[in-house]
C-alpha cells in the first residue's frame, strides 16, 4: 500500500512539533526542514489544526504547537483520515471493472486494508519520534529550540 504524500507530511509534521520542546515553529519553517513546499505544508497544517491535533498562535513569536491531542494521537487515526475510506484498487472508475458486482479479491483487499491501518493503531506519535528519529529530526530542524 502506497500512502498519500499528504499523509505522510501529515506525520512528519506531527513528528517536527513533537520535538519542537518549547519551541514554535511557523509553517514556512516546518516545510523548510521537512523539504517540502511551503503550501503542501500549510494545507496539511490546516487540516492537523482542523483535526484538534495542532495549534497556532499567530503574531510575533507565534507558530505552531502539539496539541495534547496530537502528542497522543494514534498513527493509524492520522493515517485514516487524511488516506480517507477509498479503496486500495479504484473498481468504479471511468471503466468499471467487470467483476466489480461479486469480486473475492475486493474484499480480501478491504480486509487487507484494514489491517494495515489496524497495525498503526497503537503507535502515537510520541512513539515515532522516539531515539534515533527524535535527535535525527532536531539535527536537521533549522528552528533553534525553545524559540519561535
Ligand atoms: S478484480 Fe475485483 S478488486 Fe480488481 S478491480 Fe475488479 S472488482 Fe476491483
Amino acid at each position: 500500500m502506497r500512502l498519500l504524500r499528504s499523509t505522510d507530511l501529515a506525520l512528519r509534521v506531527l513528528m517536527r512539533l513533537a520535538v519542537a520542546g518549547e519551541g514554535t515553529p511557523t509553517t514556512r519553517q516546518v516545510a523548510g526542514d521537512m523539504d517540502v513546499p511551503y503550501t503542501h505544508a500549510a494545507k496539511v497544517v490546516a487540516e492537523l489544526q482542523h483535526m484538534g491535533l495542532v495549534s497556532a498562535r499567530r503574531g510575533r513569536g507565534g507558530g505552531l504547537a502539539l496539541s495534547e491531542k496530537g502528542r497522543t494521537a494514534s498513527v493509524g487515526a492520522v493515517v485514516r483520515a487524511f488516506e480517507g475510506d477509498g479503496d486500495v484498487v479504484d473498481c468504479e472508475g471511468a471503466t468499471p471493472c467487470p467483476l466489480a458486482s461479486g469480486c473475492r479479491l475486493r474484499g480480501a483487499l478491504r480486509r487487507a486494508q484494514e489491517a494495515f491501518y489496524a497495525s498503526l493503531d497503537p503507535v502515537t506519535v510520541a512513539d515515532v519520534v522516539a531515539s534515533p528519529t527524535g535527535p535525527i529530526l532536531l539535527g536537521i530542524s533549522a528552528t533553534p529550540q525553545g524559540t519561535s
